[in-house]
C-alpha cells in the first residue's frame, strides 16, 4: 500500500481527511480534473498548481495510443513527461474503449476492440491494463472492470458484477509496483442493492488501498444514484478513500460528500467551459448569451481567481467558441471553482459548520435550478422532498427510504 488516509474531522457520515500519496499530500473531499493526452486542454501545469489541483486524471486509453506507455516509461513516467509534480490517477482504459469504440466487446479474457490505428482486432486484458498503468506510473491506478450502464436491467448486470470480482484478482496478481502505486477496486452492480453488497464485500476482502463506486452518473435518476452511493459508502472501510467515478456536478459532489465519499472526477467543468459556460455560486453563467456583450463585471464578482481579477464578461463573450483563449479562461475559472468547492467542503467539515455550508450552497443553487433549468427539475424535487422529510423530523434509517431522504438525514 502506497498511501496513508487520515480522517481529520467528521460530520455524521461526511469526512475530511489527509490523503498522502507518493507525489502529494491531498486534502479530501477533492475533485480531480480529467486530462486526456497528459494535459488539461489549454492549461499549463503551473496554472493547475496555482488553481490548487491536487490530483489529475490521465486517460490510459489515449496515453497508450499516443505517445504509448512504453515511451512514457522510457522518458521517466507521466509525472516527468508532463512536468506535473503532484499526484496522478490513471483509469483502466476499458471504459474509453467501450464508450468510444462501437466495435468493443467484453469477454472473460478482456475487452476486445478494433484498433483505431489499423482496424485490427485487439484485446485489453486486466493484466495488460495494469502493465500499461505500471509503465505510466500514476499514484493511483484503477482495476479493469466490466462496466454496464445503470439504465440496463436483467442478467447482464449480475454477469458484469461477478466478472469485475474475478478480474480484480487478475489485476492484483499483475500489479508489479504495489509500493509505489495504489490499485483501487471498483464496485459494480448497477442499481441492485444485493449485487452492490456482494461486490463491496468481495472487494473489501481483498484489502485494497482504496475503493471506487463505478457505473453511476450514466442517466439513472438522482434518487437511485444517491441511494447506491449511500449504500456503498456505508459498507466500505472507514480508513480507506472512497471515489465516486464520473461525478462532477457541484450539487452531486456536495451530496456525495455528505454521504461519506472523498474523491470525484469528471470532464464536466472543462467541457462545459469549452461550450462557453461558467460555474458560479448560483449555478451556471452562459457567456455566449448576448446580454454579456457589454457586461463589464467579472464572471463571478465573489471569485478570487486570476480570470475574475483581470477579465470582464464582455471580453470573454467576445472570445468564447471563437478563440482558444476563451475556453482557456473559462476552464481556468471553472477548475478554480471546483477546487474552492473541495476546500470549502474540507474546512467546513473540520470546523463543524458543514450543515450551514450545505444549506447555504443548496439555497443559492436550488433557486437557479428551479427557475432556469428544466432538465434539473428532478434535483429540485428530490432536494425539496429531503427538506420536507427533515421538517417532519424523520431521523431514523429505514427500508424503503428514498435516496434524497437518506441524503438529508445525513446532512442534518
Ligand atoms: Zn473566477
Amino acid at each position: 500500500m502506497a498511501l496513508r488516509f487520515e480522517v481529520l474531522g467528521r460530520f455524521n457520515r461526511a469526512r475530511a481527511a489527509n490523503l498522502t500519496l507518493p507525489h502529494f499530500l491531498c486534502q479530501t473531499p477533492l475533485f480531480m480534473p480529467v486530462g486526456t493526452q497528459g494535459t488539461i486542454k489549454g492549461l499549463t501545469t503551473n496554472q493547475l498548481e496555482e488553481i490548487g489541483c491536487q490530483i489529475i486524471l490521465g486517460n490510459t486509453y489515449h496515453l497508450a495510443l499516443r505517445p504509448t506507455s512504453e515511451l512514457i516509461d522510457e522518458l521517466g513516467g507521466l509525472h516527468k513527461f508532463m512536468n506535473w509534480p503532484r499526484a496522478l490517477l490513471t483509469d483502466s482504459g476499458g471504459f474509453q474503449m467501450v464508450s468510444l469504440l462501437h466495435l468493443a466487446d467484453i469477454t472473460e479474457k478482456g475487452v476486445t476492440f478494433q484498433s483505431p490505428v489499423d482496424g485490427k482486432p485487439m484485446l485489453l486484458t486486466p493484466e495488460e491494463s495494469i502493465q500499461i498503468q505500471n509503465r505510466i506510473g500514476a499514484d493511483i491506478i484503477m482495476a479493469l472492470d466490466d462496466v454496464v450502464k445503470t439504465t440496463i436491467t436483467g442478467p447482464r448486470i449480475e454477469e458484469a458484477m461477478y466478472r469485475t470480482l474475478r478480474w480484480i484478482d487478475r489485476c492484483i496478481a499483475a500489479h508489479k509496483r504495489p509500493n509505489e502505486q495504489n490499485l483501487f477496486g471498483i464496485v459494480q452492480g448497477g442499481l441492485d442493492p444485493v449485487l452492490r453488497d456482494i461486490c463491496v464485500r468481495g472487494l473489501v476482502d481483498r484489502n485494497l488501498p482504496g475503493y471506487a463506486i463505478g457505473g453511476l452518473a450514466g442517466g439513472e435518476d438522482k434518487d437511485s444514484f444517491w441511494r447506491v452511493v449511500a449504500q456503498c459508502t456505508a459498507a466500505l472501510p472507514e480508513d480507506k478513500p472512497r471515489y465516486v467515478m464520473g461525478v462532477g456536478y457541484p450539487l452531486d459532489i456536495v451530496v456525495c460528500s455528505a454521504l461519506g465519499a472523498d474523491m470525484y472526477d469528471c470532464v464536466y467543468p472543462t467541457r462545459t467551459a469549452r461550450f462557453g459556460t461558467a460555474l458560479v455560486t448560483e449555478g451556471v453563467l452562459k457567456l455566449k448569451h448576448n446580454v454579456m456583450a457589454d457586461d463589464t463585471r467579472p464572471i463571478d464578482p465573489t471569485c478570487a481567481c486570476m480570470v475574475c481579477k483581470n477579465y470582464t464578461r464582455a471580453y470573454i463573450h467576445c472570445l468564447v467558441t471563437k478563440d482558444a483563449m476563451g475556453s482557456q479562461l473559462l476552464s481556468y475559472h471553472n477548475l478554480f471553482y471546483m477546487m474552492k468547492l473541495s476546500r470549502d467542503l474540507h474546512s467546513s467539515i473540520i470546523e463543524g459548520r458543514f450543515p450551514q455550508f450545505v444549506c447555504d450552497f443548496l439555497r443559492k443553487m436550488v433557486v437557479l435550478y428551479a427557475f432556469f433549468s428544466l432538465c434539473h427539475i428532478h434535483h429540485v424535487i428530490s432536494v425539496v422532498t429531503g427538506i420536507f422529510v427533515y421538517l417532519r423530523e424523520l431521523s431514523c434509517w429505514g427500508q424503503g427510504m428514498s435516496g434524497s431522504m437518506i441524503v438529508f438525514v445525513s446532512i442534518r
